[in-house]
């Protein structure tokens, strides 16, 4: 009966390594992270605009290290979006919503899941959004939704260009209608922003799904992806299990889908000012109303209060 107590023994020593086991925060407030060849210091990481030296990952950005980047360390400004009422259904799953929602605003530092900032690239004014991922799973909701209104309006009252960087897994479940309400919003507050003959460039980042990718995701003038990024609407196992076929190598990400026509230009990190900033001179240089000093507000302008209203 000895090798009983033996392995007794060692299932207790097993037990304590997983008890000192790292938590989810001790991984979040680590120096480390890992990727390809095992750890990595965030540091480092970090000096390469969070790009991996060895396989090229693009790790995800929050809209802090994101608009930092693209506009240089601190130079936009943070736009204050309108806080609809929360909660409006009570909804409970396996914990409340509200409680759910209360954490993620205190990891994250954000009311919701969209930060919206005007900046300027190239000299050229410009409004943009950009998600955080870690705001349950950058999901919309409505304050989502308002504050993508709320920057189309800022866009055309300012005359900018419009520059969404998406990501995150769709509707959030917990407000059911309400967010998938979502979708025609946005879709309608672009079609202003392309009435008012105002470039809307989107740039589709890992990973980008559901209702997200089949409203504003896809609704761009120019879509951008940065390389590898996940963009899908349904999941490729669901896919996969649907048509019974095998999917292609690469099915959903930014390499496929710009041999597929979803994508129009894979652009590198290191890149992506650059790239965005020839864009917009050239697309604002062959639009005169954009140019014209005189054009300050819009009549259409309007019509999108109604749609946010
Ligand atoms: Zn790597």
């Amino acid at each position: 009966m000895n090798w009983i107590k033996k392995t007794l023994r060692f299932g207790e020593k097993i037990k304590k390594i997983i008890k000192i086991r790292a938590t989810k925060a001790d991984i979040e407030n680590s120096d480390w992270t890992s990727c390809c060849k095992g750890p990595i210091l965030k540091k480092d990481l970090e000096e390469n605009l969070w790009v991996c030296p060895s396989c090229n990952k693009h790790h995800r950005l929050n809209p802090r290290q994101r608009f930092d980047l693209l506009f240089g360390k601190g130079n936009y400004e943070i736009l204050k979006t309108p806080i609809p009422k929360d909660d409006p259904l009570d909804f409970v799953d396996s914990k409340p919503y509200l409680e759910r929602l209360k954490s993620a605003r205190k990891k994250t530092g954000m009311h919701c899941s969209m930060m919206v900032v005007k900046s300027n690239i190239n000299n050229i004014n410009i409004t943009a959004i950009a998600s955080d991922f870690d705001f349950l799973g950058a999901s919309i909701e409505a304050a989502e939704g308002e504050a993508f209104l709320y920057a189309s309006q800022h866009a055309i009252e300012n005359q900018n260009p419009l520059l969404v960087i998406t990501s995150g897994g769709g509707m959030r479940m917990q407000a059911s209608m309400i967010s998938l309400s979502q979708m025609p919003r946005t879709a309608l507050a672009i079609n202003e922003i392309k009435e008012n003959n105002l470039p809307y460039i989107v740039l589709l980042t890992d990973p980008t799904a559901g209702g997200i990718t089949a409203s504003y995701a896809m609704l761009g003038d120019i879509h951008l992806a940065e390389p590898g990024a996940l963009v899908a609407f349904a999941g490729a196992r669901v896919i996969q299990g649907t048509v019974k076929e095998e999917l292609p190598s690469g099915f959903q990400r930014s390499e496929y889908l710009e041999k597929t026509g979803f994508v129009d230009l894979i652009v590198e990190r290191k890149d992506l000012r650059k790239k965005i900033g020839t864009l917009l001179s050239i697309l604002l240089k062959k639009n005169n109303v954009i140019s014209s000093a005189e054009n300050e507000t819009s009549k259409d302008s309007g019509t999108l209060t109604k749609a946010a209203s």
